[in-house]
């Protein structure tokens, strides 16, 4: 299965996880920050606004109470010019008292209290110039009782307006304060909530880095580590890759799969020509008996761990050029093949046979005496006399075997005995064996002979 790659070199499953982290983030974050912006604008409110209406509040309890002395300068003025220089202080305050409380007008103070701040202030300020008056007429006419009563009366009065703004801006600056208090702590508990909001979203987070975790450890990793399981396995089994599924991983397997199935297949026809090199290495190719060599190397292993005495053989078609003078070389090899079958056929599994050049068989019988090797050899050269070999042409030909054969005593050699005292005593054997070979020719052919002495290890 294909993967469409969709932006960037990724697949869509991989952009979307991506996508998906992404939107998560930029979610919180975004989350937080208006959190923290919601904050942030109550501090500024709480520190500009409220702060400025403390601050100002305060200030009109001060300017008020310097109204208070500046209206008693006023009262004892004894010229125009102490006058004058009361009256643009008490003005210069008054305008000031106003723009105070128009600012905490603006800035929403309590209306009712705004009000009878300013109601005070006015009748303050009509005092203030009914004051001025009087002072002026006393300054111009010299001293007179009623109007020295009506001064102290006026006096009077001004310190009372002042003490009573002095307590009005005092009952609002408590109000100011009680609403600081509650604004503080509505901000410690949107705090709070915000802290709380935080600790889920981190909390939210993790769950899904873990999820993630998961995810990454069942989808890949695992999936991963069992392939590289199945791959490391002495004998990799191609059915337990899992190949299901249409991710990357299961076309990963599927590739995986199809590279070991080719080395196997690789392997196995690999071992075949081995193996079919080996047994071309120690066979014969039309007989497909043991060649001279692969019979050299069994009968030393024989001769070796052999307990008892064991019968040399050599054994020769007899006037086998004729067969193939008349019928001919293939049917000469076909002679070759059936006498090879029938040797094999009469002999043991423990016995060792091979061709060991033209039409001359080698033979170790385990038989343990001359005379039990001879009726093994008797029969099979009899078998070969009595029944003639039919050609696929059709021709009948009469066949005959001559053997010599010679006892060989190797039970003195020890496994490992040395390899050369074993090739000499096998040596003597097959040289044994072809003396008789050469006697059971020279006694006319089609019969097995005896060498006279047995050949011993300890002779070599
Ligand atoms: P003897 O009884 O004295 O053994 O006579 P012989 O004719 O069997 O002996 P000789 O050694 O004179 O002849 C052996 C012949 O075997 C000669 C050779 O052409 C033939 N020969 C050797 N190898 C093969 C083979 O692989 N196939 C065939 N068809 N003939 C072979
Ligand atoms: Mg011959
Ligand atoms: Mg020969």
């Amino acid at each position: 299965m294909i993967h469409r790659r969709v932006g960037l070199g990724l697949t869509a499953k991989t952009l979307g996880m991506t996508l998906l982290i992404l939107a998560l983030i930029i979610g919180v974050t975004a989350i937080m920050s208006r959190a923290f912006e919601r904050l942030h604008d109550q501090v500024d409110t709480l520190t500009s606004t409220e702060m400025e209406n403390l601050m100002t509040s305060v200030r009109l309890v001060q300017q008020a109470e310097s109204l208070n002395s500046l209206g008693f300068g006023l009262s004892v003025a004894n010229n125009h010019t102490e006058r004058r220089q009361a009256l643009i202080n008490l003005t210069d305050r008054t305008l000031w008292v106003n723009q105070l409380t128009d600012r905490l007008a603006q800035q929403g103070g309590n209306p009712d209290l705004i009000n009878q701040v300013r109601e005070t202030q006015a009748q303050l300020q009509s005092n203030i110039a009914e004051l001025n008056e009087l002072v002026s007429q006393r300054i111009d006419t010299g001293r007179q009782a009623g109007l020295e009563r009506q001064i102290r009366a006026l006096s009077h009065n001004n310190r009372e307006l002042a003490g009573q703004l002095a307590i009005l801006m005092g009952y609002f600056s408590a109000t100011m304060r009680q609403q600081m208090v509650m604004q503080s702590e509505q901000l410690a508990a949107e705090i709070n909530v915000q802290q709380r909001n935080l600790i889920a979203l981190a909390l939210l987070l993790l769950v899904f880095a873990l999820l993630a975790g998961v995810y990454f450890e069942v989808v890949v990793v695992r999936r991963i580590l069992q392939m590289q399981r199945n791959v490391s396995a002495p004998v990799v089994d191609v059915d337990a890759f899992d190949t299901h599924g249409g991710d990357e991983i299961s076309s990963l397997a599927k590739t995986v799969r199809s590279y070991v199935q080719r080395i196997q297949y690789q392997e196995a026809r690999m071992r075949e020509a081995h193996q079919e090199l080996t047994f071309l290495a120690e066979h014969d190719v039309l007989t497909g008996l043991a060649n001279r060599r692969h019979f050299q190397a069994a009968a030393r292993r024989l001769l070796r761990q052999s307990y008892q005495p064991l019968c040399v053989a050599i054994g020769d078609i007899d006037h086998f050029k004729k067969v193939n003078d008349r019928f001919g070389h293939a049917t000469g090899d076909q002679v070759l093949i059936e006498v090879s079958r029938q040797l094999s056929e009469g002999l043991r599994e423990s016995d060792i046979l091979a061709r060991f050049g033209g039409e001359e068989f080698a033979i170790i019988l385990t038989t343990g005496s001359l005379e039990a090797g001879y009726q093994v050899l008797d029969k099979l050269r009899s078998l070969i006399a009595e029944k003639p070999f039919l050609s696929s042409q059709k021709h009948e030909i009469h066949l005959s075997m001559s053997f010599g054969v010679a006892l060989v005593d190797a039970t003195v050699l020890q496994s490992e005995t040395d390899d050369q005292l074993t090739e000499s005593l096998l040596d003597a054997a097959l040289h044994a064996a072809d003396k008789a070979l050469y006697d059971a020719k020279r006694q006319g052919r089609n019969m097995v002979a005896l060498a006279p002495k047995t050949v011993y290890a300890q002779a070599i």
